[in-house]
C-alpha cells in the first residue's frame, strides 16, 4: 500500500508530462502459466574458449551485475527516487521529465517476462540449428536493431517535453560545443545509447561537458536505454565488453541480482512483470547461457509481510528448484538489515519491529539451505535520502551477533563505497572489514567502484589498505573481498566497457600479490557461494545436480 498523496502526485505528473494518462496504469503484464518449451542449453552461450583459462587474461567472477530491464521493477521511482536523490541539479532536472516517460514505456514498451519467455523459444526455433557464431551474429544483429527502436522510441516521446532543451542546456554547460553536433535528435539519442561503446562516438569527447563523468546527460540515456532491452541483450552486451572483448579479464559468470522494490516507491505496488514471472524467465537465461548467469533471487520483507509468506516461499523455490544461488535484500529501500532500530518514516510504512520476524525466517532459511545473502551496503541510493543508512556496518553488526546468524553467508554489496570526497559513509569499508572479523562467512564486494578503476591513487591504497587488514585466525581481509562491476548501473560512466581491465591493472600494480589479485577476481566468490571442491557448500551439490538435469556445461566450473 503505497500513501494515496504519493499515488496521486505520481499520476499527475503522468498527465503533466503532456502524454496523457495511460488507462490501468499498474496493470500486471500477462503471467506465464506454463514452464514452455524446452530450450536448447547453451543456445545463446558465447564459445567455451572465450572463458578458458589458457586464453590471455585472467579470469573472473562478478560478484554483483544486473540483467533486468523496465518491466522489473517500479522503474519512475527507482528514476526519481534513489538515482535522483544523488545527482546534482542539472541530472535531477532530466530525470523530472524522464521518469514517467520510463514508467509508460516500461509498461507498453519494455518486454515483460512473458513475452521475453516466448521471444527465447522463438530464438530457440529459428537459431538452433545454426554454428554457435552464426547464432551469436544474429543476436548482435538483433541487439542493434533493437537499440534503433528504444533510440526512436525515446525520441518520440521525449521531443514533446523540455527534455531536449535541458539536455543541450546541460550538455553544453554553457559553451559551444567543439566537435560533433549533439543537438538532442534522433541521431544523437542514438549515439548516447552506445556511449562508451566507442572511440568516436559523438559524446565521448568530454570537451563540450564539464563535471563528473556519471552526471553525463548521454550516460543517463545509456542507463535509461538499458532498461528496454530483453534481458538476454543485458547479458550479451556484458559478455562481449568483460568476457569476450580484448581486454585482461574474462568473465566467465556473473551473479544476477534481481530487485523488489514494491509498495516503498512512489508509483504502482508492483512493477509491470511480477517477481514470479521473473524467477521462471530467469531460469530460462541460466539455461540459454549455459550458466553464464548465477541468479539471486530479490527478497522484499514487506512484500512478505503482506502475502502472508509468499516472498519467502518464492526464495525458497527459486533456490531449491529453478538454479538460483542467493537472495538479494535492499536495506535503503528503508529498513535495516535486522528490523531494528527506527520508526517508520512515512505512514503506512511498517514498523522495523513488524519487520524482524520475517527477516529472520529468511536468515533461517538461508542458513538451512546455505545460501548467501546480498545487499546493497553503501551509504547511498535510498528510497529517501534519510534511508541511505539503513545497511551501515553497524546495522549489520546487529545482524551478525544475533545468536546463530554468525554463520550466515553475506555479501555486503558496493564494500561501503569509494567515496570520492569526504562523505558521512567513508568509514564504511573500513567498518565492514571489522564485521568480517565477528562473522566467517561475511564478504564485500567492490561494485561501482569507479575512482578505482580510473585509478585514483588514494582509492587505490585505501582498498590495498583494507586488503591487508587482519580478520582473525590467520586470515587478511583480502580473503572476502570479491570483484564486483553493479553493471548495468555503471553504464552511466564513460570508460564502462574498461571497469574490470582497469580495476585489475590497478591492483596488479599496487604491491598485491597475484595469489591476492586471484582471490579478488574470483575465488574469494567461490568461497563464498559454497561453490569450491574443497570447501563445498549445499550450493556446489545442488547447482551440479541442477545443471546436470537441464544439460548446462557451465564453464565457469572448471574454476572451481
Ligand atoms: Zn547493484
Amino acid at each position: 500500500m503505497n500513501p494515496f498523496s504519493s499515488r496521486r502526485e505520481f499520476i499527475k505528473l503522468l498527465g503533466l508530462s503532456g502524454l496523457g494518462m495511460v488507462g490501468g496504469c499498474c496493470v500486471s503484464a500477462k503471467p506465464i502459466t506454463e514452464t514452455g518449451a524446452a530450450l536448447s542449453a547453451g543456445l545463446l552461450a558465447e564459445d567455451p574458449a572465450a572463458l578458458n583459462t589458457a586464453t590471455p587474461g585472467i579470469p573472473a567472477i562478478d560478484a554483483h551485475a544486473h540483467f533486468f530491464n523496465a518491466s522489473d521493477m517500479q522503474a519512475a521511482g527507482y528514476l526519481s527516487g534513489p538515482i535522483a536523490n544523488e545527482g546534482p541539479e542539472s541530472l535531477r532536472s532530466l530525470i523530472d521529465i524522464l521518469h514517467p516517460v520510463v514508467e509508460l514505456m516500461a509498461r507498453k514498451f519494455a518486454p515483460s517476462a512473458y513475452k521475453e519467455f516466448e521471444y527465447l523459444e522463438n530464438l530457440d526455433r529459428e537459431l538452433s540449428g545454426l554454428s554457435r557464431v552464426d547464432r551469436l551474429e544474429r543476436l548482435d544483429q538483433a541487439i542493434i536493431e533493437r537499440k534503433d527502436e528504444i533510440a526512436n522510441e525515446l525520441f518520440k516521446r521525449l521531443q514533446r517535453t523540455d527534455f531536449p532543451k535541458k539536455f543541450q542546456s546541460s550538455m553544453q554547460n554553457g559553451r559551444f560545443l567543439i566537435q560533433g553536433d549533439t543537438r538532442f535528435s534522433k541521431e544523437s539519442v542514438r549515439a548516447a545509447l552506445d556511449y562508451g561503446l566507442s572511440q568516436n562516438n559523438l559524446f565521448n569527447s568530454t570537451a563540450a561537458f564539464e563535471g563528473p563523468d556519471e552526471d553525463h546527460p548521454a550516460g543517463l540515456l545509456a542507463f535509461v536505454g538499458n532498461l528496454f532491452h530483453y534481458r538476454i541483450e543485458n547479458i550479451r552486451i556484458y559478455q562481449k565488453a568483460y568476457t569476450t572483448g580484448a581486454g585482461s579479464v574474462r568473465v566467465a559468470a556473473a551473479c544476477m541480482a534481481m530487485v523488489d522494490f514494491d509498495y516503498w516507491l512512489d508509483g504502482c505496488d508492483h512493477p509491470p512483470s511480477r517477481l514470479r514471472d521473473q524467477m521462471l524467465l530467469t531460469e530460462k537465461l541460466v539455461k540459454v547461457s549455459d550458466g553464464f548467469i548465477l541468479p539471486l533471487m530479490a527478497y522484499n520483507p514487506w512484500s512478505d509481510l503482506k502475502s502472508g509468506g509468499e516472498s519467502l516461499a518464492l526464495v525458497e523455490q527459486a533456490i531449491l528448484r529453478h538454479g538460483f544461488v542467493g537472495v538479494k535484500l535492499y536495506p535503503p529501500i528503508c529498513y535495516q538489515p535486522m528490523g531494528e532500530g527506527d520508526t517508520p518514516l512515512k505512514s503506512g510504512w511498517p514498523s522495523q519491529e513488524a519487520l524482524k520476524p520475517v527477516l529472520t525466517a529468511l536468515y533461517t532459511m538461508c542458513l538451512d539451505m546455505d545460501v548467501p545473502v546480498m545487499a546493497h551496503a553503501n551509504f547511498s541510493k535510498g528510497a529517501e535520502l534519510v534511508c541511505d543508512d539503513r545497511s551501515s556496518p553497524a546495522n549489520w553488526t546487529t545482524l551478525v551477533e544475533t545468536p546463530g546468524f554468525e554463520r550466515l553467508r553475506i555479501n555486503a554489496g558496493h564494500f561501503g563505497g569509494n567515496h570520492k570526497s569526504p562523505s558521512a559513509g567513508e568509514q564504511w569499508s573500513s567498518d565492514f572489514v571489522g564485521v568480517m572479523k565477528q562473522a566467517p562467512h561475511f564478504f564485500a564486494d567492490i561494485g561501482f567502484w569507479d575512482a578505482l578503476a580510473d585509478g585514483k591513487s588514494d582509492v587505490v591504497k585505501k582498498l590495498v589498505d583494507l586488503m591487508q587488514r587482519d580478520i582473525g585466525n590467520g586470515q587478511r581481509a583480502s580473503e572476502r573481498i570479491l570483484f564486483g562491476t553493479d553493471w548495468f548501473m555503471t553504464a552511466r560512466l564513460k570508460n564502462w566497457p574498461d571497469y574490470a581491465d582497469n580495476i585489475h591493472q590497478h591492483l596488479k600494480t599496487a604491491g598485491t600479490t597475484a595469489a591476492d589479485v586471484e582471490r579478488l577476481m574470483y575465488r574469494n566468490v567461490l568461497d563464498l557461494y559454497g561453490l569450491t571442491q574443497t570447501a563445498p557448500g549445499k550450493n556446489r551439490q545442488r547447482i551440479i545436480e541442477y545443471y546436470g538435469r537441464n544439460g548446462i556445461s557451465a564453464d565457469w566450473l572448471q574454476l572451481t
